[in-house]
């Protein structure tokens, strides 16, 4: 077995997904004004294409897949999709990143079709504070839906909430509580900057490392980074049951430990979240006959991968907003 590797000796086990971009809620730091189609935009890959966009992937070494958006719950195929990843020889892990609107009603049938991880976007735990932020006042029912998710024992559930300076900043007393009871990972995430954000970062960017000096003070402890982990320094602490995590993209070593690539809803592969590249592989997806050349296309693109991204210097690549991509 292949395995893909760069010049600079990362392989890439873990493929993100977008299979929509689309989405029902209007994050204040993703989509303030609600999704917009963008007219001529092609559809979303079907479900036969993203099938063959599977196997090539796991052929050169995928081992991971994780289905994001925009809302890929908002997909009515979701369930065929995760089915046909449990269905591909060497994949693994399959992981959802979801707003959690349906997760209460389908996380079921997801975990039945062979969902083995979970994240959730939880920017607050305050039920006016949630729907403030994301524009839905459903907290109540997305706390179920987590709920849920543990009583069915999905492998690992994690909360990705967005460190927002004067919108959720005050939120770690409930997150404790939460913490002792749940054992979730809860994600703190610095706000990326992207395309369509640049006065809402200067505003509301709040960098982790206070919040982690005082993890550190109050008893929690680092622990050591897993091998396949991704980019989250995880602390833990022997009076909770949850765990935090910290995601600082502008931290120095963000990119050394990258292990991901990314296709967006369309099937463009891109090398990195804020590349300025995206290489179209929807035309080698149409037949089974094209998946030798799909494969060969894999392999030469790692070659191009660069070794960090451009965001310390401005440069937020082609990424507008996150929704299309899927973070
Ligand atoms: N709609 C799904 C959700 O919200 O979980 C999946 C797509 S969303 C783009 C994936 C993750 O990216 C979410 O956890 C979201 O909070 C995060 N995200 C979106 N925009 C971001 C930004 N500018 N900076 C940091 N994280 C961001
Ligand atoms: Fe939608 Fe997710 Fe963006 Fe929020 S973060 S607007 S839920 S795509």
């Amino acid at each position: 077995m292949n395995v893909l590797t760069d010049r600079y000796g990362r392989a890439f086990p873990y493929l993100r997904l977008s299979v929509i971009e689309a989405c029902n809620f209007r994050c204040s730091y993703c989509l303030p004004d609600g999704f917009r189609a963008v007219p001529g935009r092609p559809a979303s890959l079907q479900v036969d294409e993203i099938a063959r966009l599977l196997r090539a992937f796991s052929k050169v070494g995928m081992r991971k897949l994780r289905i994001t958006g925009g809302e890929p719950s908002l997909r009515r195929d979701l369930t065929d999709i995760i089915a046909i990843a449990a269905a591909t020889p060497g994949i693994e892990k399959i992981a959802l990143t979801t707003n959690g609107c349906l997760l209460s009603r389908r996380v079921d049938a997801w975990r039945d079709a062979g969902l083995t991880h979970l994240n959730v976007s939880v920017d607050a735990l305050e039920r006016q504070r949630f729907a403030a932020i994301t524009g839905h006042d459903r907290l109540d029912d997305l706390l179920r839906g987590i709920d849920r998710a543990l009583a069915l024992g999905l492998g690992a559930v994690k909360l990705n909430a967005v460190l927002l300076r004067g919108l959720n900043d005050d939120q770690w007393p409930l997150w404790r509580g939460y913490l002792r009871t749940h054992p979730v990972s809860v994600r703190f995430i610095e706000l990326m900057r992207t395309g369509d954000n640049a006065e809402y970062f200067a505003r509301h960017h709040l960098r982790a490392d206070a919040f982690e000096a005082q993890l550190l003070e109050d008893g929690w402890r680092l622990l050591p980074r897993e091998g396949d982990a991704g980019p989250a320094r995880e602390y833990a602490h022997p009076d909770f049951v949850g765990r935090v995590g910290v995601i600082a993209p502008y931290s120095r070593d963000f990119c050394t430990g990258c292990n991901r690539l990314r296709v967006t809803a369309q099937g463009d592969l891109r090398l990195c979240l804020f590349g300025n590249v995206g290489i179209p592989l929807r035309p080698l997806l149409q037949s089974d006959d094209d998946h030798t050349t799909l494969v060969a296309r894999l392999f030469g693109q790692l070659g191009i991968k660069a070794q960090g991204h451009g965001l310390h210097a401005g440069d937020t690549g082609l990424t507008a907003n996150l929704s299309t991509i899927g973070g």
